[in-house]
């Protein structure tokens, strides 16, 4: 078995060839943990390697998680669907919410956003290769949203992020991720000054960094099989 700092060594080296191959500069692409299920000493041990920032999808475990390793300067991102009674704990403790796909939600973030903390960074997920019952929006709503999400207090809105299904191959993979990058592209065309493109995983990081990912979000080749 490899440890915790070989496997982000290794995924580390997966994303800097896959920027070398696509002639980007590796700095451009940073890593998100996803550490659901994940015992909060695994992530201590992910910290000692260097690893800041953290994915959680289920907002109990993870504020439970911030609370034994609150010694720890990490980056708390929510990566999972929000309920409306679990926005407030969104809301006071964590930096990043990648999956706003109701304006409601942002709405309950931005009034339950303490202030004396700053803005919560946001990204709005999009459902960009059309699979039934899955969260996010669809890219026609996406404009109507984000201006709507921009003007709201204690919130910043950074980018998009995607969740599509496992592709086939590689081609596939891209065109689905090609598709988001188009959508982040059209945002900052309309002006929004977005940064982040939230997508590629464990299976399809290659293809997303050569389509424009700049927050990979991996979780299996971390810590191995949830
Ligand atoms: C679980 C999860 C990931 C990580 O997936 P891996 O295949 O384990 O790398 C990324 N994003 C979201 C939203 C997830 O739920």
């Amino acid at each position: 078995m490899q440890t915790i700092a070989e496997n982000l060594n290794q995924v580390h080296a997966r994303m800097q060839a896959a920027c070398t191959a696509c002639g980007r500069a590796p700095g451009s692409v940073k890593l998100l943990a996803v550490s659901k299920t994940m015992p909060a000493d695994a992530l201590r041990q992910a910290h000692a390697a260097g690893q800041m920032a953290f994915g959680e999808n289920y907002i109990q475990e993870a504020v439970d998680k911030m609370r034994s390793l609150a010694d720890l300067p990490l980056e708390w991102h929510c990566i999972g669907p929000i309920q409306s009674n679990k926005s407030k704990l969104v809301a006071e403790n964590f930096a990043w919410v990648h999956s706003i796909d109701r304006l409601k939600i942002a709405q309950r973030l931005a009034q339950q956003r303490p202030a004396n903390l700053p803005p919560l960074q946001v990204c709005l997920q999009v459902n960009v290769d059309g699979g039934n019952n899955k969260a996010g929006i669809a890219p026609s709503e996406l404009l109507a949203l984000a201006r709507a999400v921009s003007v709201l207090p204690q919130l910043r809105l950074r980018g998009l992020m995607t969740l599509p299904e496992p592709a086939a191959d590689f081609a596939t993979a891209c065109a689905v991720h090609r598709q988001a990058r188009l959508l982040f592209e059209s945002l900052q065309a309309e002006g929004f000054e977005v940064d982040t493109l939230s997508m590629g995983m464990t299976a399809d990081l290659e293809a997303a960094v050569q389509e424009g990912s700049t927050l990979l979000r991996v979780g299996t080749a971390i810590f191995g099989a949830r």
